[in-house]
């Protein structure tokens, strides 16, 4: 075991290696995604090549990349005109001629002496009947054969970057790294069939037999510890934050009641009791740290409006976040519809507010007068002051990263923290998602809610749906009708194709949204549908979450193949809002494949949010649930969501246990915590 104070070699910069000047530094920390050795180690292949050498030419399989040794017969230069060159090798059962174009013919005589015995590892052709290799991967004497990797890991690669390189830094690295001390115990180890922490990296870089099994559970093993160390970096956090102390909201006992009469609506016992959740946690001195969930249309919003609402009877302000200034306006226009007539004045910011205004909100925000001001990232920016924020509530907070809600906290004195989202996510993958908050879950649908009439119908029928748009239209309804594309491609009608052939047959009655839109025309179009002044929306996916019209009772979707199943359901979460009979249209072009048909079906068949994401994580993996472009996801080297769901709650069990043990973390751990600390959203905020 060397000593404690070698193990900093992990962390030590890439340009420690020979070979690595400061540029290729650079190129390789691009592509591995940090700077540290630890982050080369921690680089996955993306698969294996087995380089193994093989008994004889004749067993050669064709199309397979394979490593023999041979003799060399002969060298055949180019013959006039042609630029390719032939080697010829021989063992007992036959020929292989490796060929080369366009190569330094001294050179190759050089590399190839007749009567030499070499290795050569490439793919196997098969040319008029022959074996041959075109460009070997690998030429050494018999005498150097070692040098040819018996499993060669392929890693992903950008310009610049050979995978040979790959492969010499990162055995560079595995030379100098030393063995830390195992953190996880014998029995474990045992019970799971893991290798030790460095014998699961060396299977992963420089496995010596091509064994699946091996390589699955080297992997299953780090993918853990990632796990491991993460839960316990997020319960560090939540016991840091914890110990804070927040503003306690405690509102008289008439709060509740006066709430509840002042809605146009009962509460679902769901939103009574997860209001008395949110109610318990507020009124701590600790801040609140809490997830709730809920399917599109449980009424998050009101929960929203009466966190808000205890904080502002205790003088306090809340600050809430929304993704984009569609979704920011609509949540301050719901909030307004329930707590002006509380008499609470309820302002948004975004982006698109400048100059005198601007200045307005902002100067209210800070002196006190705005209870609650909604607003895009534009909340968290310097020069948004408050003067005594208590509560922050972000809404689709899987859109955010765990930095951003930091930014925001940052504005008050520990304020409670209240997350929303319609992204069910099961409970296992919380943790390693959202860190550790508490859950609470609306699984109740408001009361009346229309079943939504869903069918799917091919594009062939578009007719027989403009004729069920313009009759619904008819009797005073209003109807979505979201396109995949702005533009026309091939296949899809695009969003002003649709407007156009709309507008014609209703004309002045159908309005147009779609993202290259200013965020100004498009918020005047949607209160324009909103205000009913048009009675047909052709959108893409800017409407996709939050906008609420109770008068629309039919959502079409054209070119639904190829959207996302949680899109869909979201898109269809758009109707439904009211007491008429609600539809949703899905027009297809067929013809269809086997996941895009799953799809179509499980959206026609269901409508539990929670099922449909379960669905969803079948068919196409957490990451389009999650919308993973715009989401704050976190940055895995080795965790797969959909395959290691058991692994990470066995992790989130350690991790409880562990740091419901002791008091200080062994140093093993701790180095733990650090060699897997690369995430960003695992990163203080600055
Ligand atoms: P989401 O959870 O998707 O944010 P909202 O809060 O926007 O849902 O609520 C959806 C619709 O349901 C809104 O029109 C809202 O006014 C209405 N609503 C909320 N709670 C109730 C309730 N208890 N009874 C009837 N309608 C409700
Ligand atoms: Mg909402």
């Amino acid at each position: 075991m060397p000593a404690d104070s070698d193990l900093s070699v992990w962390f030590e910069p890439l340009s420690r290696l020979t070979g690595i000047g400061p540029k290729l530094a650079e190129k390789v920390q691009a592509l591995i995604g940090g700077d540290r050795l630890v982050d080369l180690a921690f680089y996955q292949p993306n698969r294996w090549v087995d380089r193994s050498l093989k008994s004889s030419f004749d067993l050669l399989i064709e199309g397979e990349v394979q490593t023999v040794c041979g003799e060399i017969q002969s060298f055949e230069g180019a013959a006039r005109g042609s630029k390719v060159q032939k080697v010829r090798l021989s063992d007992e059962t036959g020929f292989l001629t490796l060929v080369f174009f366009n190569s330094n013919t001294d050179y190759l005589k050089r590399q190839f002496p007749i009567g030499q015995r070499i290795h050569v590892s490439g793919r196997i052709e098969d040319f008029h009947g022959q074996r041959q290799m075109t460009h070997p991967d690998y030429v050494v004497p018999e005498a150097r054969a070692h040098e040819i990797p018996l499993v060669e890991p392929v890693y992903p690669l950008q310009a610049g970057i050979t995978n040979k390189r790959m492969i010499g830094f990162i055995r560079q690295a595995l030379e100098i790294l030393p063995q830390p001390r195992e953190w996880l115990s014998g029995d474990v180890l045992k019970q799971q069939g893991w290798p030790d922490f460095m014998s699961a990296l060396k299977t992963m870089h420089e496995p010596v037999e091509l064994i699946e099994e091996d390589i699955h559970l080297a992997r299953q093993r780090l993918a853990y510890d990632e796990a491991f160390a993460r839960a316990l970096r997020f319960r560090q956090i939540r016991a840091a934050t914890a110990g804070t102390d927040a503003i306690p909201l405690i509102p008289d006992r008439q709060s509740q009641q006066d709430f509840a009469t002042s809605l146009p609506y009962p509460l679902t016992g769901a939103q009574k009791r997860v209001m008395e959740e949110v109610q318990t946690d507020l009124s701590r001195s600790s801040p609140m740290q809490r997830m709730l969930q809920g399917d599109v249309g449980s009424g998050k919003t009101t929960i929203a409006a009466y966190a808000s609402y205890v904080a502002a009877q205790t003088g306090h302000q809340v600050a809430v976040m929304a993704p984009t200034e569609v979704l920011a306006r609509q949540l301050a226009h719901s909030l307004k519809v329930i707590l002006e007539p509380l008499n609470m004045s309820v302002e948004c910011l975004t982006g698109r507010d400048k100059g005198k205004a601007r200045k307005q909100i902002l100067e209210d925000a800070a002196t006190g007068q705005t209870q609650v001001l909604c607003g895009t990232h534009a909340l968290f920016q310097t020069g948004v002051d408050f003067q005594n924020l208590a509560l922050v509530i972000i809404d689709e907070q899987h859109r955010f990263g765990v930095q951003d809600r930091g930014r925001l906290t940052d504005k008050g004195q520990s304020p409670h923290l209240l997350l929303m989202s319609a992204t069910p996510i099961p409970r296992s993958l919380s943790m390693t998602i959202h860190g550790d908050v508490d859950l609470s879950i609306l699984d109740e649908k408001p009361p009346g809610r229309q079943k939504i009439d869903t069918r799917t119908i091919s594009n062939a029928r578009a007719g027989d749906v403009i004729d069920g748009v313009r009759r619904a239209v008819g009797r005073g309804e209003q109807v979505f009708w979201v396109c995949p594309n702005v533009e026309e491609d091939d296949e899809h009608m695009s969003a002003m194709t649709r407007y156009a052939i709309l507008d014609e047959l209703m004309p002045g009655r159908v309005g147009l949204v779609h993202g290259r839109l200013s965020a100004q025309a498009k918020n005047t179009e949607l209160e324009r549908f909103r205000d009913g002044e048009v009675s047909v929306l052709v959108a893409t996916t800017v409407i996709e979450v939050g906008v609420d019209v109770p008068n629309a009772t039919i959502m079409v979707i054209e070119g639904a193949e190829k959207f996302g199943l949680a899109q869909l359901h979201q898109l269809r979460g758009r109707v439904g809002r009211g007491s008429k009979p609600s539809f949703c249209l899905l027009i297809y072009t067929a013809p269809l494949g086997v996941t895009a048909t799953k799809r179509l079906q499980t959206i026609r068949d269901s409508e539990d949010g929670f099922y449909i994401a379960e669905m969803d994580f079948k068919l196409r993996g957490p990451g389009d649930i999650l919308g993973l472009e715009q989401s704050g996801m976190p940055d895995f080297r080795f965790i797969n969501l959909v395959e290691d769901q058991d692994l990470l709650a066995l992790a989130n069990r350690h991790s409880e246990y562990l740091i419901n043990r002791v008091d200080e973390l062994p140093d093993e751990i701790n180095l733990l915590l650090e060699l897997y600390s690369y995430s960003d959203d695992l990163r203080p905020t600055a």
